[in-house]
């Protein structure tokens, strides 16, 4: 197999073709093809060992999950979330006839900004929808007190955030256990994938059941609907697949983190690139490396992405443009540009670099060199002459 050229921002992890075939096999046999089939089921135990979570419910992918949390909690009015996000984040409020109200971020984590969240609660507020940037995990305790005083439901999108881990009193634990529900994306460029897929974590039994209602038309049994449910089930070719990849993830976590590392040692004394800070007291999964271009690099963040372009070294801008600025959202009062600084201000500069378990250390350099030859201080200098000042030389 020839490697390909370009180094897109990730490349899918999949286990060899054959080992996938007696799944195959198996699923042709049974003519089970969906609906709960054994290997949803499978996966769904597998998962919550995996991650150490109490109930797993799957789904084709995050956003009809998202959208089927909203509902299972009952959620209406207005929730506050972050602009700094994929559209998924927002569009599923939407899908509920629920109004975004979006608040600020926090400079270094990336997150919603407890203090900016108590500041836009309203009598409408029902709920709080924050994600777990890249991974990093949100201040879930300043975000669960909030939540607590002013009675309101937390539902975190933690489509970055498979195997992410906190260290609560000591003792190491899934981030996905926060909030009252948790929602997690297996996207073909996700760190787990299934090539499409998803889920909700929940904490009991009740609720688990509740939410596969929702995901099946709101079925209990062949005669019985009990909501307004959807079609969100994940297939046994997706929930196969899933039993293989979850052999893989540990290894490809850990290939993710040497990637970082080299990253950081490669670009860290780079003046104006901003590396973001290892989360603290977590186990991150290096689901992205997100640098910040300031105005100290000298060339700015879109001149850097063109010129790693012109390259084939795909990065993205991952989160730009904001959620707030697309059409459906710009005329909300939370969206106006002045309120979200530091979220707009991150958008401009922000940069994912290609990162995915098969790269190897020789990618690595080459795409830190391309970013090293882009800082104002690697180019030849025009020579400036002694005692010039900006105007002599403009003139
Ligand atoms: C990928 C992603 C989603 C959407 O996930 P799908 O499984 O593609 O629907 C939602 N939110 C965030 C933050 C994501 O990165």
């Amino acid at each position: 197999m020839t490697k390909p050229r370009a180094l897109t921002v990730t490349r899918p992890d999949l286990p060899p073709l054959e080992d996938f075939l007696p799944y195959l096999q198996e699923i042709w046999d049974s003519r089970v093809l969906s609906n709960g089939g054994p290997f949803h089921q499978r996966l769904e135990r597998a998962l919550c060992a995996h991650l150490g979570v109490p109930q797993v419910s799957l789904f084709a992918n995050a956003t009809l999950a998202l959208v089927t949390a909203l509902q299972a909690l009952r959620v209406g009015g207005e929730v506050i979330t972050t602009p700094y996000s994929f559209v998924a984040t927002a569009h599923s409020l939407m899908w509920n006839g629920i109004r975004p109200v979006f608040v600020d971020i926090d400079p270094q984590t990336l997150n919603l900004d407890p203090a900016q969240v108590e500041a836009a609660i309203t009598p409408q507020t029902t709920a709080i929808m924050p994600i777990h940037c890249y991974g990093t995990p949100c201040d879930v305790d300043g975000i669960r007190r909030i939540a607590d005083n002013y009675d309101l439901k937390v539902i975190y999108d933690a489509a970055h955030a498979f195997g992410v881990q906190r260290l609560e009193q000591g003792v190491p634990r899934s981030v996905l256990n926060h909030g009252d529900l948790s929602v997690l994306s297996f996207h073909a460029t996700k760190v787990f994938n299934t090539f499409e897929g998803g889920a909700i974590i929940s904490p009991d039994a009740r609720t688990k059941q509740r939410i596969d209602h929702l995901k099946n038309f709101g079925f209990v049994d062949e005669t019985t609907v009990v909501a307004t449910g959807i079609n969100g089930k994940m297939s046994e070719f997706n929930a196969a697949l899933g039993l293989l990849q979850l052999g893989r993830v540990d290894a490809a976590i850990r290939r993710r983190g040497e990637i970082d590392a080299l990253y950081r040692t490669l670009l860290a004394d780079l003046p104006g690139l901003r590396l973001l800070p290892r989360p603290a007291d977590a186990t991150p999964n290096h689901s992205y490396f997100a640098v910040l271009v300031d105005e100290g690099f000298g060339t700015s963040r879109d001149e850097v992405y063109r010129a790693l372009r012109a390259q084939d070294i795909l990065a993205r801008r991952y989160f730009y443009p904001l959620i707030s600025d697309f059409p459906m959202y710009r005329g909300l009062p939370s969206a106006a540009p002045d309120r979200l600084p530091v979220a707009r201000r991150v958008a401009s500069q922000v940069l994912c670099l290609p990162i995915f378990p098969a790269m190897d250390d020789d990618d690595v350099r080459r795409v830190a060199q391309a970013v090293r030859a882009q800082a104002a201080g690697a180019r030849p200098r025009v020579a400036v002459p002694a005692g010039a000042t900006a105007l002599s030389l403009a003139a």
